[in-house]
This record gives C-alpha cells, sequence and structure tokens, in this order.
C-alpha cells in the first residue's frame, strides 16, 4: 500500500543521489502538514507577500487576519491601499514592511494578491507582474492564493477579467505542485469580505496540505454568527460521523474530537469492534447501524435525540463496486447508489429537525463524481448527485444559518483505493499536481474546516481535495 517514491523522497540522501545520478525519478515532495490544534495563530512567522491592484477591495479583511494570525506581510500595492495594514499590524505586533525588507534572494511562505479590483482584460498584467519574479521563490509546501470576486453584477469584459484568475491558478497549481506549493482562488461576494478570515486561515495554512487548483467562493447567504472562535472550534457540539471504523472517517472523528466534539461514530454491525474502540478513545459514543437499512435513520435519529440533537453531520461512508456499465449488475449498481447516494438522503431527512440552528452538514463527494471515471458510471452518478443534493439543501437551510457542502477527495491513501490494481495506483497518484496521493487526515482537515462555526460564509459548494489531480471534461 506504501507509496515506494514517496518514500525513498523522505531521505535526503536518497534525493541528493537521484539528483546527481540525473537520474528520470520524480521524487514526490514531503507535503508540509499541521497536525496541531486549531490555534489563533496558525500563520505564526509566515513571510506572505501581499499584493493588490488598484480598486482591490478586501485589503481590510486581508489585513487584519493576516496581522492576527501571526504572519509577517510584505506589502506590494498602492500607497492608499497599504494604509489598511498599519492598524491591525499595530495591535498584533506584526507591522507589515515594504517588500525591499525581505531582500531579494529570500524565499517565502505565500504570495497573496487581492485581485478584485481588476475590471478590464488588461489589467490581468497585473497577475503577471506581481508572480513572474516571485514564484520561483516561493518555499516549498508554499501558498498561493488569489482573492477574485463572484460575477454577480460584473459586467462582460470585468466578468471575462475575474473568470480568467480562475484558469490562471488552476494551471499555476499544476506548475509549483512538484514542490509541495499549492495555488488557490478564493472567490468573494459583495458584502461577504466579513467572512473571508476563516477561509484565509485554512487556505493559507498547512492544514490545506492536499486542496490544490481550485476556487472557493464565500458568500454573504446564511446567518452571520458573532465572533467565530479560533482555538476549540467544536467545542461542546455534538457530531455525527458515519463510516468512521476505518479510513477518512476515522481521521475526520480523531481531528473532531482534538476540537473537543462529542463524536458519535457510526459503521456497520460488522466493524462493532473497531467502531467501539474509537469512540472509547475518543469519549464519545458508538452506533452500530448498517446505514443500506431502510430502519437505519430511524435509529440514527433516536441516538442523536438522546444526546440533545446535533450540530454537525458528516455523511462519509461509502463504497465502490467498479465495473463497466456492460458488466455490472444490478445489485452492484443498487449497492452503489443505495449507499452512497439514498442513504444520505434518507438520513439527512430523518435528522434535519435534529440539527440545531447554524449547524453543518458535510457530505463525501469524489472527484469520479465530477470528472467521471472508466468502470465509475454507478459510483460517478452517486457522488455527483451528493453535489446537487448539497446545493439544494444549502439554499433550503440557509436562514436557519445551517451550511451544506460536499468535500470531493481524489486518491486517498485507504482500504477503498488499496483495492486498485498496484499499477494503476502507482499511475493515479503520479497524476495529481502534488505527485502523491493525499492522506485521510487530509481529507479529515477539510471537512473540519467546513464543520467549523467560521466556514459560514461557504455553502452549497464541493471542495476538492485531490492534490490537483482533476483533469476535467
Ligand atoms: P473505507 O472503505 O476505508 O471506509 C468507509 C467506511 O464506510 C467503512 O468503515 C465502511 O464499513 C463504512 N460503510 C460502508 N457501507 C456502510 C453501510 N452500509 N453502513 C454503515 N457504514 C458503512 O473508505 P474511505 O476511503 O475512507 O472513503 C470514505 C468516503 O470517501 C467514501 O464516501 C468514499 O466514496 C469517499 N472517497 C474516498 C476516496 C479515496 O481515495 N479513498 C476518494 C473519493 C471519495
Amino acid at each position: 500500500m506504501s507509496d515506494f517514491l514517496l518514500e525513498l523522497g523522505k531521505s535526503p540522501n536518497a534525493r541528493r543521489l537521484v539528483k546527481a545520478l540525473g537520474l528520470p525519478i520524480p521524487l514526490p515532495p514531503v507535503l508540509g502538514r499541521d497536525r496541531t490544534p486549531w490555534s489563533a495563530r496558525p500563520l505564526a512567522d509566515r513571510r506572505i507577500v501581499v499584493g493588490a491592484t488598484d480598486g482591490a477591495e478586501l485589503v481590510a479583511p486581508l489585513a487584519e487576519t493576516l496581522a492576527a494570525a501571526g504572519a509577517n506581510a510584505y506589502l506590494e500595492m498602492p500607497d492608499a491601499l497599504r494604509a489598511a495594514f498599519r492598524e491591525p499590524g499595530e495591535s498584533f505586533g506584526r507591522p507589515a514592511q515594504e517588500l525591499a525588507a525581505l531582500g531579494d534572494k529570500a524565499t517565502c511562505d505565500a504570495l497573496v494578491l487581492d485581485a478584485t479590483g481588476i475590471a478590464a482584460v488588461a489589467g490581468l498584467r497585473a497577475v503577471y507582474y506581481f508572480f513572474h519574479p516571485r514564484v520561483a521563490r516561493l518555499a516549498r509546501s508554499g501558498r498561493v492564493l488569489v482573492l477574485g470576486r463572484t460575477p454577480d453584477g460584473l459586467g462582460s469584459e470585468a466578468a471575462a477579467a475575474q473568470a480568467a484568475l480562475e484558469g490562471f491558478v488552476r494551471s499555476l497549481a499544476k506548475e509549483i505542485g512538484r514542490t509541495g506549493a499549492t495555488a488557490n482562488l478564493v472567490l468573494v461576494a459583495p458584502g461577504a469580505g466579513s467572512r473571508l478570515g476563516p477561509v484565509l486561515r485554512f487556505l493559507l495554512s498547512s492544514k490545506s496540505s492536499f486542496v490544490t487548483a481550485q476556487p472557493l467562493q464565500v458568500t454573504a447567504r446564511a446567518r452571520t454568527l458573532a465572533e467565530p472562535p479560533l482555538a476549540r472550534p467544536l467545542e461542546k457540539k455534538t457530531v455525527l460521523v458515519t463510516g468512521a471504523a476505518r479510513g477518512i472517517g476515522e481521521a475526520t472523528a480523531r481531528l473532531f474530537a482534538q476540537e473537543g466534539a462529542h463524536v458519535v461514530c457510526l459503521d456497520r454491525p460488522a466493524d462493532d469492534g473497531p467502531t467501539s474502540q474509537l469512540a472509547r478513545a475518543l469519549g464519545g459514543t458508538p452506533l452500530s447501524v448498517d446505514l443500506s437499512d431502510e430502519a437505519a435513520p430511524g435509529k440514527i435519529a433516536d441516538a442523536l435525540r438522546a444526546l440533545g440533537g446535533v450540530d454537525v453531520v458528516v455523511h462519509n461512508a461509502g463504497i465502490t463496486r467498479d465495473k463497466t456499465l456492460a458488466r455490472m449488475s444490478e445489485a452492484q449498481w443498487d449497492g452503489v447508489l443505495g449507499v452512497n447516494l439514498a442513504a444520505v438522503v434518507r438520513t439527512h431527512a430523518a435528522l434535519e429537525p435534529l440539527l440545531r440552528d447554524n449547524g453543518r452538514v458535510v457530505c463525501l463527494s469524489s472527484i469520479a463524481g465530477l470528472a467521471g471515471n472508466v468502470g465509475q458510471t454507478a459510483y460517478g452518478a452517486s457522488k455527483a448527485g451528493i453535489v446537487g443534493f448539497v446545493r439544494a439543501t444549502a439554499e433550503r437551510l440557509a436562514d436557519r444559518g445551517i451550511t451544506v457542502n460536499a468535500v470531493a477527495p481524489g486518491f486517498i491513501e485507504t482500504r477503498l483505493t488499496a483495492a486498485i490494481p498496484v499499477a494503476i495506483r502507482q499511475v493515479a497518484r503520479r497524476l495529481a499536481a502534488l505527485g502523491q496521493g493525499g492522506l485521510p487526515e487530509d481529507v479529515g482537515q477539510a471537512l473540519l474546516f467546513l464543520a467549523t462555526p467560521g466556514a459560514q460564509g461557504i455553502t452549497g459548494r464541493t471542495l476538492r481535495v485531490c492534490g490537483g489531480a482533476f483533469v476535467g471534461a
């Protein structure tokens, strides 16, 4: 199951040898991963070069977030925009500096450009000028982040210029992935600037190591909360994780418990052993239920009612039964759609009345549902169905402050992917911009982020955790 090239690349001597001999072996980068609990200063001492173009709209939340999160900002922007950095810099003891203070040769940990002011195609040249001289000096596992705006109310040319940012980011991500660096675009809707902070904290930190090459929208929809907590964000929250016995579900349950949640760990009766063991270790509650059973939603609702309701539901349990359509049996088709989609819809319906206001629902989709895959007509259908489910449910629950999102993993190292033939597995890993498969905890970190109170600006969306493996069709 282990990735031989990744293991080899962990040894500095092996890396030096491969380089010295000029061997054509692309050793994947070792990704920086932050496994510590959430804290107020996840970007402590990071060197972040911040650019903004004329008319940039998000410098204020950007300045506030970077200083509060402990980052050292180096500015390249018009004088009028720099003023926003003065006060937060002073109050958090992180005065922003001129770019020259970084020195010509120094690396930086992140490059952030507020491109919301770009309203014409000619303005895109500013994107080139900002990134071109610096991209080669981005540190390993560095971050590129572009801030754009949603197309609401934009004229044709402004919409074209803003949409161009997406293609830029997707492509740059593929160029810098071999160093473990990621590139993403955050599209902020009018009036949603105050919800940007938690998104920046996640995407600029080492908790988003496998999230790259994609846009993420922040909306002003759903009720606004008071200051979201920065540490122990799930304190006093009850969370249900389905399929918690192993893989992504287990990693997610562990991360949620680390942030203070009471985790209800659900899996099949046949997996009662590992599920109970995990629940005990996390101080949570085990729940043995087969989700393909029609009576399952009622049993789950009873268990959560006994705990006084639920704040977060993670619909993670899922199965694959890969066969080309011509060879697929009816039972295989029914099994996959039954667990991956029908059970999610049914379970959600039973739990919606128990879900507290400002709650969070996160479902597991897959890049197979977005890009399609040979042998996965049923699986792809079930996972694309999830995308539609979260979109519609998010709209319906927005007034209660409840957000509903999906996470679409790419190739993640679990039992599910260990079943893939070894040669295909090797190829699948190398297809990612980051040159490797992700770990269950990478998906868990994204699920955790979407489950926190601070993620209130993200709803109805599908966030890929695929290391840039998505090619699209
Ligand atoms: P896994 O097989 O390691 O774990 C899935 C868990 O779900 C198991 O513990 C299993 O017992 C449980 N489960 C399955 N059917 C169930 C049922 N009827 N009732 C109760 N529990 C049931 O898989 P994983 O890789 O951790 O996948 C988790 C989710 O992520 C799935 O929805 C999967 O489709 C999705 N996903 C995984 C990958 C990947 O590369 N591993 C990629 C894309 C999407």
